[in-house]
């Protein structure tokens, strides 16, 4: 819960309510003192109440007594009461009685008869003595005594002459008037309760029935809280068994002035509790803002605005070290932040932009629509320049050409500036935002001059040589990728071409994404298990025997699209793209496989695979042979190896010493497209072959041209000086043929005997072929 409010709601809630908390505790505390203040007071009012009627009852005791001695001691009454002279005594009592304003006033003989009563002229039962005989005689002591609903204070005294002959009493009523003079001094209404019925009350008749309802033991303090009138208290009635006295003090006005102080304390609690809200709001706020304006510091920061401003307002000396914190961290993050931008943009060793961000500025640029031009210069032979004059000197050349660039882009006349990069070794890529190709050439010349000028390299001086491929985004496309590959493509062309300067020409991307297209369908084909590739086998005529006894391994693809592949093609891509050692190892399983089923039907043909110059100098190309010849038990001796003379003097050194390993465990090797190459015939002696293949263009058309019988017969005759084999492939009629006979040529390989045919095509026609000859 704590956790969903804000921090600033947090110290607001906090604050008002530590607040509250301490109002109610102040009230509470506040309520309970007051409450007890007041009971004291109630609880004082009732003792000063009870004094009151205390004193009053002794008082009239007093007065009573008093009376009554004066009437006892009076002599006159005295006789007439020894007399017994009724009127003497009545005369006498009720004149005493009028004195005192004694409300009752009477004599009785010993035997208890009354002799006289006077009574204030209020009614009274018409005999006293039943209710005179409870009182105890103490003379000069008052009793209470109830008589029919009334309370009387009555004291008795006995009239001696000389001895006791009656008792005189008199005594006061309690009546309404009285109990409301002792009000008027007590402040406090007095009530008279015999055996549970009011006997008088100062309070008027209906209030002091309730008064018995109510039950009058509950204290001051209880009464505070309830809506009680009176505050009731029973007090003893001077001696009496019978008659009580409940004093009713008025809570009225206590509770009018307690709740007036309620309501002022809760007022000002209020009050207080307003100011706490607003202030803890201020205070709350106060620390919010701080922390707000980090919040919004961070926010910038984590949005890439690391430049951070200074803060809005001042803030607390605390917050102020933890913004200048933010601003130093966003300082050092902008510097690590344009640190790694620059180096994921830039070339590190000529700081020009490197290909990706090429990339993302021409495609700004193309976006825009402007006319671009690509120029991709490539250092002619920097390969081997760079192991010459070492890597250190190489790096200075390239940061050479790039500070030419440089030059070139400020002399440039363009309306943009031109974007350059260095996009791997010795490639560099320029954009040009161009008018029209008049423009380009003009521009093109003058990074020429630029670039061709002599390099000085620690006094040495050196002129180095570029390719330049061009591309434009009018012609050959608005895509940036396609455009870099293009011109790209145009620089290799012009390497392979030999050309200084080669434009891009259309279709030759498309040529080049099928190829591409190509080596990742034959990537699959070698590793598919229903390869749709297969061998073709071509037969060789042993033309001194007559008879077929060697074959050429021919590779044939039909592609996804279920077109025949041309091999020449496809075996030129695999040597490009890495693959051909693979192909070649599936070719030699294949034709060893081949070979074995063959031997074990009792054909045995010498067959030819063909290698390219990688395969031989793989590592493992050796063993690989060895172990499919000894998996198959198929003897060396069937296999013989064909390689052109190009192949071999890529990388002489090594092949002939392959070759002088293969032939020692029992292979054979073939030099293929004999006289196309450029090695001598002296070559050829230094070299461990069996077999010379004459190339078919000397062949193909033998019978026809008298040139091409002086190189073969020549060719033938020199083979044999050798002590090789010699073949000739490409034969097409029964004349060539019968020229290769004569000139003692070994074997004829071509279309006159058959084209390659697939395996049991092949056994079909060597049947035929053996019947007929
Ligand atoms: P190659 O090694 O010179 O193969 C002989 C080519 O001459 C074959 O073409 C064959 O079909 C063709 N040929 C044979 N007799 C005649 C004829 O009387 N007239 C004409 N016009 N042509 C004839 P293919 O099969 O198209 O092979 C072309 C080239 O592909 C081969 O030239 C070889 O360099 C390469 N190649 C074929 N199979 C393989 C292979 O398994 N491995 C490697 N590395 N290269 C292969
Ligand atoms: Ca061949
Ligand atoms: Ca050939």
């Amino acid at each position: 819960m704590l956790n969903k409010l804000s921090f600033k709601a947090q110290i607001t809630w906090l604050a008002t309510g530590l607040i509250l908390l301490t109002i109610v505790v102040l009230t509470a505390n506040y309520f309970i003192k007051t409450a007890h203040y007041i009971e004291q007071q109630v609880q004082k009012q009732m003792q000063v109440a009870g004094n009151v009627l205390q004193q009053t009852i002794l008082q009239q005791e007093q007065v009573l007594s008093t009376s009554a001695s004066v009437l006892a001691a009076d002599f006159g009454f005295k006789q007439a009461v020894a007399t017994r002279d009724q009127g003497t005594i009545e005369s006498a009592l009720l004149n005493h009685g009028k004195r005192i304003n004694a409300d009752l006033i009477m004599l009785t003989d010993l035997d208890g008869e009354s002799v006289a009563i006077s009574t204030n002229g209020r009614e009274l039962p018409e005999d006293l003595t039943p209710y005179v005989g409870q009182l105890p005689l103490r003379a000069g002591y008052a009793q209470i005594l109830s008589i029919e609903n009334n309370v009387y204070q009555v004291i008795v005294v006995p009239v001696k002459a000389p001895r006791i002959i009656a008792y005189a009493y008199i005594g006061f009523m309690f009546d309404k008037r009285a109990l409301e003079q002792l009000k008027e001094v007590s402040s406090v209404d007095v009530t008279l309760v015999s055996d549970g019925v009011i006997v008088e009350s100062s309070f008027a008749a209906s209030s002091a029935d309730m008064l018995l309802a109510n039950n009058a033991s509950t204290s001051p303090f209880e009464l505070l809280l309830s809506d009680d009138e009176f505050f009731h208290q029973r007090e003893p009635f001077a001696n009496s068994n019978e008659v009580v006295a409940i004093l009713s003090a008025p809570l009225n006005e206590i509770h009018r002035d307690f709740n007036q102080l309620i309501y002022a304390t809760f007022l000002g609690a209020l009050v207080v509790l307003l100011i706490a809200v607003g202030l803890s709001g201020w205070l709350s706020r106060s620390i919010t803002m701080p922390l707000k304006s980090l919040l919004r510091l961070t926010k910038e920061i984590t949005d890439g605005n690391l430049q951070v401003p200074e803060p809005r307002q001042a803030l607390p000396r605390e917050f102020k070290a933890l913004y200048s914190g933010f601003s130093t961290m966003g300082h050092a993050i902008e510097n690590r932040e344009s640190k790694i931008k620059y180096q994921a943009e830039r070339d590190l060793l000529t700081g020009l932009f490197n290909r990706p961000k090429f990339l993302e500025e021409l495609d700004c640029y193309l976006k825009e629509n402007l006319y671009v031009a690509l120029v991709n210069v490539n250092v002619k032979g920097f390969k081997g320049l760079n192991d010459t004059i070492g890597v250190a000197n190489g790096d200075k050349l390239l940061v050479e050409i790039a500070a030419r660039l440089s030059v070139f882009c400020d002399k440039g006349d363009v309306e943009q500036p031109i974007i350059t990069s260095r996009t791997s070794g010795d490639d560099f890529l320029l954009a040009i935002p161009i008018k029209n190709l008049d423009h380009l050439s003009v521009l093109c010349s003058l990074l020429r001059a630029e670039l061709e000028r002599p390099f000085w390299l620690e006094e040495i001086n050196l002129l180095l040589s570029f390719y330049y491929g061009i591309a434009n985004s009018q012609e050959d496309g608005k895509d940036a990728e396609k455009l870099v590959r293009r011109v790209t493509m145009a620089a290799s062309m012009a390497v392979t071409e030999q050309v200084v300067m080669r434009h891009y020409k259309q279709g030759e991307d498309e040529a080049y994404l099928l190829k591409l297209r190509l080596i990742e369908e034959l990537k699959q084909a070698l590793e598919a298990r229903e390869s749709p590739l297969f061998l073709n086998y071509q037969p060789k005529l042993n033309l001194q025997t007559g008879e077929v006894d060697k074959l050429e391994a021919l590779i044939r693809w039909v592609n996804k699209e279920g077109e025949f592949v041309n091999p020449e093609m496809f075996v030129g891509l695999a040597e490009k793209s890495g693959l051909i050692v693979t192909l070649t190892q599936w070719v030699i399983r294949r034709v060893i496989m081949q070979v074995a089923q063959w031997n074990e039907q009792g054909y045995h043909f010498n067959v030819s695979i063909n290698l390219s110059a990688q395969d031989i100098q793989a590592t493992g190309f050796v063993g690989y042979l060895l172990d499919t010849v000894g998996e198959f038990s198929v003897s060396a001796k069937q296999i013989i190896l064909e390689l052109t003379e190009r192949d071999i003097a890529d990388n002489e050194a090594l092949i002939i010493s392959r070759l002088s390993h293969l032939k020692s465990l029992g292979f054979e090797v073939s030099v293929d497209d004999y006289g196309i190459g450029q090695s001598s015939l002296a070559k050829l002696k230094t070299l461990p072959v069996d077999e010379l293949k004459i190339d078919k263009c000397f062949i193909l058309n033998l019978d026809k041209c008298a040139e091409d019988q002086d190189i073969v017969s020549s060719t033938v005759e020199l083979g044999h000086k050798l002590g090789l084999r010699v073949v000739a492939e490409g034969v097409e009629t029964e004349q060539s043929l019968a020229l290769l006979k004569s000139y003692k040529c070994d074997y004829a390989q071509g279309y006159y005997l058959s084209r390659p045919l697939k395996p049991e095509q092949l056994i079909q026609w060597y049947s035929d072929y053996e019947k007929t000859s």
